[in-house]
């Protein structure tokens, strides 16, 4: 394109001085020529089920129709050399069937500072099709399943798993939109949730088992072959620990503080040694379990002697001495932990 020639001078047409655009003024040169040009017909490709567009070999997913229709519009348009276009706004008529009468209000914005405002009407042709993500969920198409069980008690827990296992597979579908549920079913012990993507749900299973903790088991089933390849479906299991990080567990009459989870094991800390130990989650399953809600408190300081703070019990009321730890430094109120009557300091 070359760049349009700016110039003062007498307009050929109508003989008045003004801004020249090819030797007439504003007014003269748009009477004369087309400022801009669009197609008459824009043919698109849309998935009826999600409104994801394709365009060449691959499809776009997240575009409002009209949006879709301005962009297109945007990439046909043709203006002459010089001219700035800009679209204002386009107003959709539905026609007969996959068929929108489209006006678009344009500026035409010259060199010279003339605004000339335009409207033009095109007709804008849908296909209407389904894009693979869709035609896959309406199949009820799944790679994987991701198995979450709990231990009944904790019915609250399984259920903030899955929602978060379905936050996860929502935030993965934005980049990966082979990422989705198909089926979330309630069975016993927990729920069954199915992935469209293996990789997805493997990645979302390990996640949970690390915020989690508990039992975690792969498993997979040969399901056909294609191209020679063997297709196969995997079951992640994420078994949920049946307490949660922070709660305490009252072993060898000492609560003791769960710190962590690694697999099968569980990181206990004794609050009275500060000891920590690991152990065979199997092994403490059916020790008293306390939520750390209920039974950590914060408690007045009455006074300190040299060796003791008198603490009051914030249950009972009742003046309670504890043994002051080395390095503890005077303040008014402490936390403890209340478990079967005793009072230990955090
Ligand atoms: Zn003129
Ligand atoms: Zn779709």
């Amino acid at each position: 394109m070359t760049e349009e020639k700016i110039e003062q001078g007498t307009c050929l047409r109508c003989g008045r001085v003004a801004t020249l655009h090819r030797g007439l003024c504003i007014d003269c040169f748009r009477k004369s020529s087309e400022i801009f040009t669009i197609p008459d017909y824009i043919d698109l490709t849309v998935c009826r089920s999600c409104g994801a567009q394709l365009k060449g070999k691959h499809w776009e997913y997240g575009g409002e129709l009209k949006d879709i229709i301005e962009d297109e519009i945007h990439s046909s348009l043709e203006e002459l050399s010089g001219v700035e276009v800009s679209l204002e706004d386009i107003e959709m008529r539905r026609g007969g069937e996959g068929l929108y009468h489209v006006e678009v209000r344009a500026v035409a914005l010259f060199p010279g500072g003339g605004v000339i405002p335009t409207r033009k009407a095109l007709t804008v042709r849908v296909k209407s099709s389904l894009c693979p993500r869709c035609s896959r969920i309406h199949g009820s198409y799944y790679e994987a399943i991701i198995q979450v069980r709990g231990s009944g008690k904790d019915l609250l827990r399984q259920e903030e798993a899955v929602d978060r296992v379905l936050e996860r597979v929502d935030q993965i579908a934005r980049g990966d939109p082979m990422t989705f549920v198909t089926k979330l079913v309630k069975v016993r012990g927990g729920w069954d949730i199915y992935v469209g993507r293996n990789q997805s749900a493997r990645r979302i299973a390990q996640e949970m088992h690390r915020l989690y903790g508990g039992d975690y088991k792969v498993s997979s089933k040969l399901v056909g072959r294609r191209e020679g390849r063997e297709l196969k479906r995997f079951t992640y299991l994420v078994r949920l620990p049946p307490w949660r990080r922070g709660d305490y567990l009252l072993k060898d009459g000492t609560p003791h503080r769960i710190e962590g989870f690694q697999g099968r094991r569980v990181k206990l800390k004794n609050i009275e040694t500060r000891r920590e130990e690991s152990v065979e989650i199997s092994s403490v399953e059916t020790l008293a379990h306390y939520p750390s809600k209920e039974v950590e408190m914060e408690a007045t300081v009455l006074y300190t002697s040299e060796r003791e703070i008198v603490i009051m019990d914030p249950v009972s009321f009742a003046e309670v001495n504890i043994k002051k730890p080395p390095g503890w430094k005077r303040r008014e109120s402490v936390k403890v932990v209340r478990v079967d009557g005793g009072i230990y300091l955090l």
